[in-house]
């Protein structure tokens, strides 16, 4: 019997583990990953950036625990000795229609309380020769980091905590019984008192299980990378962002160096025909045809057809991809840029039409749901993982008694 189990050994997974353990340490916390590993899906092929909080919605989740996140994040690799650099950023307009909306994004920085400075586009050929715009923007407090070293580490932890942690194990079925829930695996049955669904890429369905309606479809929205040759990595010192397009949660092909020293280039964001579709032939039918029956997908194709056929354009073509990346580094060749690693981001979308804009968590019978927990997710994981701890209702039989 388990007073919590965690459906998905992502890095919101983990760290919900990891907070639970925290704030009741007698506890018995399972979780269970179908994968044989941890951080296998989004959080394993990300972009390994610390945001640092300027796009999102002053007041929002997103806002809130990303700036709080980018902070206990270095705080936690500072204490476990996990590599990361806080290089900074830049964000650069690459023409004069795109300067309003870089102010925007300044101003939306300064209400999100960071530290962010204007800069000319001499300012900006000092920290990336290379880049030419009309004008920029330096984020300082943005760092990188290896998102999976950061999971084997919060799993080291959770383990020292106590808790059970199962890989190859693939949740089927959640039913009630009595006052508690039984979790049908492939790997056995697993009896607890309250269900988190972290399940990323299936948090949806799984919601659906646990008796959840989330009123948002999970579409998958894969993230095409290209890498700089080593011997083109001079070309770039940190993080170049373009600006990105305020209708989209996604932020533009962009260039991050790497925390192994390796310069990558991307994400696109082009549907994907499966849900862990990481190759552009992957194809699923069940979640094709999902989408295609969905009405809010066919809502946003409508308002956004043209967005989308570039999006495809840009996917097959590496030409256009260049194009892209030339906008920011002009000298930037096709043969500069190998074809690398791709990541699958699991983007809630209501049957309006509107994609979730912010973190989406949601509370059932005893059960809760995180429903959209894209980017800036993997920064803000040890916030969101506090939040869910304490969004529980309080367990008293698990207060520690103390005996004066
Ligand atoms: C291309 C890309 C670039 C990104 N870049 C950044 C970045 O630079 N910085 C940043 O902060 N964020 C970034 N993000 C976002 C970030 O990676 C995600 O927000 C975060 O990893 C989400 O973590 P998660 O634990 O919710 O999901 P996941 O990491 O996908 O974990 C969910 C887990 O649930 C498991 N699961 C699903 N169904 C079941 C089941 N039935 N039974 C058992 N287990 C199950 C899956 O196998 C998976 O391991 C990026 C995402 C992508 C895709």
């Amino acid at each position: 019997m388990y007073d919590f189990a965690i459906v998905g050994g992502g890095i919101v997974g983990l760290s919900t583990a990891l907070a639970l353990g925290k704030r009741y340490p007698q506890a018995h916390i399972l979780v269970l990953e179908k994968e044989s590993n941890w951080a296998f899906h989004q959080t394993g092929n990300n972009s390994g950036v610390i945001h640092s909080g300027i796009y999102y919605k002053p007041g929002s989740f997103k806002a809130k625990f990303c700036r709080d996140g980018s902070r206990s994040m270095v705080e936690f690799c500072q204490e476990h000795e996990i590599d990361h650099e806080i290089c900074g950023k830049v964000i650069v307009a690459t023409d004069e229609q795109e300067l309003p909306r870089l102010e925007n994004l300044y101003n939306r920085g300064l209400e999100n309380g960071l530290t962010v400075q204007k800069i000319s586009p001499e300012e900006v050929k000092e920290i990336e020769p290379h880049v030419r715009c009309v004008g920029g923007i330096r984020v300082f407090s943005t760092g990188i980091v290896n998102y999976k070293q950061v999971c084997l580490k919060y799993a080291e932890l959770i383990q020292k905590q106590g808790g059970d942690l199962r890989l190859n194990t693939k949740v089927l079925t959640i039913s009630a019984s009595g006052k508690n829930q039984v979790i049908e695996t492939n790997n056995g049955n697993f009896e607890t008192k309250f269900v988190i669904n972290c399940a990323g890429l299936h948090s949806d369905r799984i919601a659906k299980l646990g008796g959840v309606e989330p009123k948002a479809k999970i579409v998958p929205f894969r993230g095409e990378y290209y890498e700089l040759t080593p011997e083109k990595r001079y070309l770039v010192k940190t993080l170049i962002y373009p600006v990105p397009n305020p209708d989209f949660p996604f932020l533009g092909v962009h260039f991050t160096k790497m925390i192994d020293g390796t310069v990558h280039a991307g994400p696109n964001a082009v549907l994907s025909l499966k849900r862990e579709g990481y190759k552009k032939t992957d194809f699923d039918l069940k979640d094709f045809a999902e989408v295609m029956t969905y009405p809010g997908f066919w809502k946003l194709a409508a308002k956004h057809a043209d967005e989308g056929i570039q999006e495809i354009i840009r996917s097959f073509s590496k030409a256009a991809f260049v194009r892209s990346l030339q906008k920011l580094i002009p000298e930037i060749q096709a043969k500069d840029l190998v074809p690398t690693h791709a990541g699958v981001r699991a983007q809630a979308l209501m049957d309006d039409g509107k994609l979730v804009d912010d973190f989406l968590i949601i509370s059932g019978q005893n059960s809760i749901h995180v429903c959209n927990a894209p980017s800036p997710a993997a920064t803000s994981s040890l916030e969101i993982g506090k939040a869910i701890a304490s969004q529980i209702p309080h367990q008293s039989h698990l207060e520690t008694v103390v005996i004066a």
